[in-house]
């Protein structure tokens, strides 16, 4: 099939959620790279939207899911399933939660969480206790108590009433959250590095107020680590850069390796606020998505990509770095590990993807005047070097001279 018929077919069957798509459809990936229906081969620095994290189609990924899906792919946890119990444990293994409970995507484990919260409260005889405090510029997926718990008005107005008693208050700025806090707050939920706004990271300082803050008041904490959790910032979870623990937090994205899974991960005191029959998910946990994040791990461990994520994301800063030294159009470089952000001084960013898509490398843009790279994790210094080559030629070739600068 041409990509034209799938354009023609895509435009007469699928819903218009994702307007005109980048004209391209891909026929297979290996490693670093996807192959579109001619073969050409593009570098991907977007990784899926941080989903990749081995590469595309790592043999013991495949391997992983090809034998399971031989034996069983789906049963129903009315049964015990021995692939949900493993990854269970290896979660809380390497982390500081107790017990995980798995769906299939980020939005539906921040909708677990945010349950178990509220369950918290209610359990402890303060069913008042029920509003939660988020971040401006965040994003908790597209339901709607998630896109209620967004901080950002375009995902939301179209979709009034909101689910109620969700506020959120600017970042990094901890006097806004303590003054927003009150005998109702139930949790404060928020990413250590917002992801979908352009990659802007919380302060260690600021968290570290929000702990003691939630200690006081009884406050659930909530991180949302879909987006960078699971080495993607160079550390498993981005809660470790910031020395605190949260209550409970919540993955996706990555910890299937591109098969659909979520999880809601929590402390116990928070965890036994779950009673039988408070939550539940018919395909969430099958032991196929298990599987496939068994496997997940099982590379990280064998490969010690947790390594290579913190040491490409470095080389990935240095090199951006001087390009920044280079073009003052840049104005921001910033994010860990293999999480990072081009800020623009100029609405510039959205020519920049098209032209390195034109070089055949795909990268993700934000707003106007923001590049966001996602690479999978197991990036090499030569898959750098190729994008900075292409950088320098996109920035240098192009006339954003006569661009009006962007009023930050
Ligand atoms: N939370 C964060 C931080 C995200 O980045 C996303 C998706 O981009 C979500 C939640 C929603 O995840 P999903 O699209 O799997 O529902």
């Amino acid at each position: 099939m041409k990509l034209t018929d799938i354009k023609q077919m895509d435009k007469n069957y699928f819903t218009n959620t994702f307007g005109e798509r980048t004209p391209i459809a891909f026929e297979y990936g290996k490693g670093m790279y996807l192959y579109d229906l001619e073969n050409n081969a593009y570098l991907d620095f977007l990784g899926g939207i941080a989903v990749t994290a081995l590469g595309h189609s790592h043999p013991t990924l495949v391997n992983a899911i090809t034998n399971q899906a031989q034996k069983y792919i789906h049963c129903s946890s009315l049964y015990y399933i021995k692939e949900q119990a493993m990854l269970a444990k290896k979660i809380c293994d390497f982390s500081c939660a107790d017990k995980v409970f798995f769906g299939n995507s980020g939005a539906e484990a921040n909708e677990g969480a945010i349950k178990l919260a509220r369950l918290y409260q209610r359990k402890k005889g303060k069913p008042d206790k029920y509003e939660i405090i988020t971040l401006e510029k965040s994003f908790h997926g597209r339901t709607l108590a998630t896109i209620a718990a967004t901080g950002q008005d375009k995902y939301q107005k179209q979709f009034n009433p909101l689910t109620p008693k969700f506020k959120s208050v600017p970042i990094n700025d901890f006097d806004a959250i303590k003054n927003s806090v009150d005998e109702n707050t139930c949790a404060i939920m928020l990413e250590p590095i917002q992801g979908e706004s352009g990659v802007n990271p919380v302060s260690k300082e600021y968290l570290s107020n929000i702990r003691k803050l939630c200690d006081e008041k009884d406050i659930v904490l909530i991180f949302d680590e879909v987006q960078c959790g699971m080495w993607r910032t160079g550390k498993l979870f981005a809660y470790e850069h910031f020395e605190i623990e949260p209550d409970i937090f919540t993955l996706a994205k990555a910890l299937g390796g591109g098969f659909p899974i979520g999880a809601l991960c929590a402390k116990d005191k928070f965890a036994q606020a779950f009673s039988p029959g408070d939550h539940g998910s018919t395909f969430g946990g099958n032991p196929l998505a298990c599987s496939a994040g068994l496997a997940v791990f099982k590379v990280f461990e064998d490969e010690n990509l947790v390594k290579n994520s913190e040491k490409s994301g470095k080389y990935m800063i240095e090199k951006l770095t001087e390009l920044k030294k280079k073009y003052s159009v840049i104005k921001e470089i910033r994010g860990s590990g293999c999480m990072i952000g081009i800020e623009f001084s100029k609405d510039i960013a959205i020519d920049i993807k098209n032209e390195l898509f034109k070089q055949k490398i795909l990268v993700g843009s934000v707003k106007k005047s923001i590049i966001r790279l996602l690479p999978p994790l197991i990036v090499k210094k030569e898959n750098i070097d190729e994008l900075c080559k292409a950088l320098n030629k996109t920035i240098g070739d192009m006339q954003w001279k006569k661009i009006p600068e962007k009023q930050f």
